[in-house]
């Protein structure tokens, strides 16, 4: 990237194609100059930040061509710290390009991506962490995205690494003062403090880099698979968490083959919905494709909910997919078509099911106070995670998975009773998981039964640090993360060489080492590839 700061550079900042208005930005030296040679005005000087109408008129003809809004912000007080001008035309994209062509008419440069907020970082109106989060701003999907983006735009990160910084540069100027004075090493510092203030920066370090796990998530956002057997209401949960019609639902099983996702905004994060093909034996080539872009997506995707109908018989391709989903990690699974009556059964008592559902016995964990019986839900609770029973109290000896229930699931299985168990519909799904939670929502994509809480749950299992706190208090991105570790690496050194009571000039070393990539990560120190990583990623005209 070219870093003339004696360019002046010209950018459309509104996105492309045409809109209500559209706004051209210069910034350097030339901009008013240049931006007064194009635009009749009232009258010259330009005041500043007034917003001054004016016309823009045909280089050539001086026929004019749109009426337009001038406002100049002088150095230092703009956003690059520089004379900046924007023009405010309408938005037809033919006037814009002509502005700007225009404007490099007249000697200014085209910008780089990015370049307006990386003048404003080098000219140090703002740190790197604020230029990042201009980026993630105006990249957000959600309210809680752009609310996070903006308190780290106001610097929340930087603050918060501000007193850290602060301790070791303190330390590092009283132990470089001790070298250059004592010829024996005199305690300069006793080493408990040097100790415990080491302690206190590991400490809250160490937090932000373990927040950086839901911050990934607040930014990035997650992709949920949703897998099932063809017709058993997967594209109509689909539309129904998307609260549209999106997918196309019919009762012919295997209408749809191919992908379809939709990103829906849960909780403030940005979550992608991806509705897949129904998994069974592919009846032709296309639907073959299809089955396999669903193993893809599942391989793909950070959550799989993976939809039952309950309205029939379990089968093996249910088996199938929960053995194939199992071991990615925690499972949502949706009982749907709660609507109609059950021939997988529920836990309820008393439920008239399909007799002849033949299904794996297996154990369950005995309730507190119904000995052989499952541990209930009450309707009101938003579902229990009923963790691994001690092997002792386990019947049939299979592992037992934890599994959430919810939906409001009432009364218990009697595992002693054989066809009252066989009719569950939690022993086919507990045979096949061996390990991590499983969470059971009953739902009806036809009523909405259930919809709410499995968004809940899902939100759950998506973001399990929602209270992590505040906006400002947790990173978003992975090169802080990385830097932040660098830097607890050569706290973890100085630690151990306090501790060792070693020479203050290996210490020093090790408090450089991580005092140095803090400074990188605020861009106190930056590297210009570094820099230019960075920016590439911005749009033109910011
Ligand atoms: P997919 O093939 O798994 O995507 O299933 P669809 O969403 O296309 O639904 C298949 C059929 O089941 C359609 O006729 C839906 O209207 C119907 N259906 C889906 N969910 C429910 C539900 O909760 N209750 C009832 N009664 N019917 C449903």
């Amino acid at each position: 990237m070219s870093r003339s700061f004696e360019d002046t550079i010209v950018a459309i900042s509104t996105p492309a194609g045409r809109g209500g208005l559209g706004v051209v930005r210069l910034s350097g030296d030339r901009a008013i100059e240049i931006a007064t040679r194009l635009v009749k005005l009232p009258k010259r000087p330009l005041e500043t930040q007034h917003a001054t109408l004016g016309a823009f008129a045909h280089m050539e003809s001086g026929r004019v061509l749109d009426q337009v809004v001038v406002i100049c912000f002088r150095a230092p007080h703009s956003y690059t710290t520089e004379d900046l001008v924007e023009i405010s035309c309408h938005g037809a994209p033919v006037i814009l390009r002509y502005l700007v062509e225009c404007c490099l008419a007249q000697g200014a440069r085209a910008a780089e991506p990015g370049e307006f907020t990386m003048r404003a970082f080098l000219n140090g109106r703002i740190d790197l962490t604020q230029a990042e989060a201009v980026r993630d701003l105006i990249e957000s999907q959600t309210l809680y995205q752009a609310r996070v983006a903006a308190q780290q735009l106001e610097g929340a990160v930087s603050t918060r690494l501000k007193p850290h910084k602060r301790v070791l540069l303190d330390l590092i100027a009283r132990l470089e003062a001790g070298i250059d004075f004592a010829e024996d090493d005199v305690a300069v510092i006793e080493w408990q403090e040097i100790l415990t203030r080491l302690d206190q920066i590991r400490a809250d370090l160490q937090k932000l880099v373990e927040g950086y796990e839901y911050g990934r998530i607040v930014r990035e956002g997650l992709t949920l698979a949703i897998v099932g057997r063809p017709n058993v209401g997967k594209s109509s949960l689909f539309n129904r968490l998307l609260n549209e019609e999106r997918a196309i639902v019919t009762p012919i099983p295997g209408t749809t083959r191919d992908l379809v996702a939709e990103t829906a905004n849960l909780g403030g994060i940005p979550l992608r919905f991806v509705d897949t093909a129904g998994v069974r034996e592919a009846l032709d080539e296309v639907e073959k494709i299809g089955v396999e872009r669903t193993f893809s997506a599942i391989a793909d995707s950070d959550l799989r909910l993976l939809v039952v109908d309950t309205s029939g018989p379990w089968t093996e391709d249910d088996t199938l997919l929960l053995e194939k989903l199992r071991p990615l990690g925690a499972l949502l699974i949706a009982l749907n078509k709660s609507d109609l009556p059950p021939q997988i059964a529920d836990v309820a008592p008393g439920f008239t099911g399909c007799e002849n559902t033949t299904l794996p016995r297996i154990t369950c964990p005995p309730a507190d106070n119904h000995p052989g019986a499952l541990r209930a839900t009450p309707p009101e609770s938003g579902g229990e995670l009923l963790k691994d029973s001690p092997p002792q109290m386990r019947r049939g000896g299979a592992p037992s998975a934890g599994v959430v229930l919810s939906g409001g699931l009432r009364g218990g299985v009697d595992i002693d009773n054989p066809n009252e168990f066989s009719r569950s519909l939690l022993s086919p799904a507990r045979a096949a998981l061996k390990g991590g939670a499983s969470i059971l929502v009953r739902t009806s994509a036809l009523t909405g039964e259930g919809i709410h809480e499995l968004k809940e749950k899902i939100l759950a299992l998506a973001a399990p640090a929602r209270d992590i706190g505040p906006e400002g208090e947790f990173i978003t991105n992975l090169r802080h993360q990385q830097l932040i570790k660098n830097s607890l690496g050569g706290l973890g050194k100085a630690h151990q060489a306090a501790e060792q009571h070693t020479h203050h000039e290996m210490l020093l070393l090790d408090l450089y080492d991580a005092l140095r990539p803090l400074d990188l990560l605020t861009g106190a120190t930056y590297a210009d590839d570094v820099l230019d990583i960075i920016f590439k990623t911005f749009c033109v005209g910011k």
